[in-house]
């Protein structure tokens, strides 16, 4: 049996058994705000549940270190579509400390590619395309400063709602506690 299987046999009874109506809500958010989150494992419900919220309370957006890594990438997307169309009011940047995005080195994920069967020239090509793939594949050094650099993008966006405060927080994902970075009310 294989993990897909596995899903969805699971399915087919969570829906038989009408399991999903405890999680029944509407496409707007009741706490009107979206949050970005790390795709760690480690936050997937400690991030919400850290800051007392639950299901149908906000827009989810969460991603390898909790990054806009492009102004026209489908994070910033996501933002601006919860912003003008879904009711969000709020923007709140949360990156974690130990984070694996953070550690990464592009080196070892361009070996790593070369063995799984990637030609090293593909790298070569994306330069020419524009893309430098050792950019690209880079974490960063502190979280905090990271985090800065996001509220910034979002929060100077040429199409960024004007008056929607950005905040950044940073959570330590061993007991859930959140550090305040930039308090958007104060920036706005
Ligand atoms: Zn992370």
């Amino acid at each position: 049996m294989s993990l897909l299987h596995d899903l969805l046999e699971f399915n087919q009874q969570f829906v038989e058994n009408k399991e999903y109506e405890k999680y029944t809500t509407t496409k707007s958010p009741d706490k009107k705000m979206v949050l970005v989150s790390c795709m760690d494992t480690r936050l997937t419900e400690l991030s919400t549940k850290a800051l007392g919220l639950k299901n149908g309370d906000i827009k989810h957006i969460q991603n390898a270190g909790a990054m806009i890594s492009h102004p026209y990438g489908s994070t910033m997307r996501s933002i601006l579509v919860a912003a003008y169309m879904l009711g969000a009011d709020e923007v709140v940047i949360m990156g974690h400390h130990d984070c694996g995005f953070g550690a990464l080195q592009p080196e070892p994920v361009m070996e790593e590619m070369e063995k799984r069967g990637i030609e090293p020239n593909v790298f070569e090509t994306l330069k020419h395309s524009g893309i430098d793939i050792k950019e690209w594949l880079k974490g960063f050094d502190s979280v905090e400063e990271s985090v800065k650099g996001n509220v910034e993008k979002v929060r100077s966006h040429p199409l960024m709602v004007p008056d929607i405060p950005v905040h950044g927080l940073v959570i330590n994902p061993d007991n859930g506690k959140v550090d305040l970075i930039t308090d958007g009310y104060e920036n706005k």
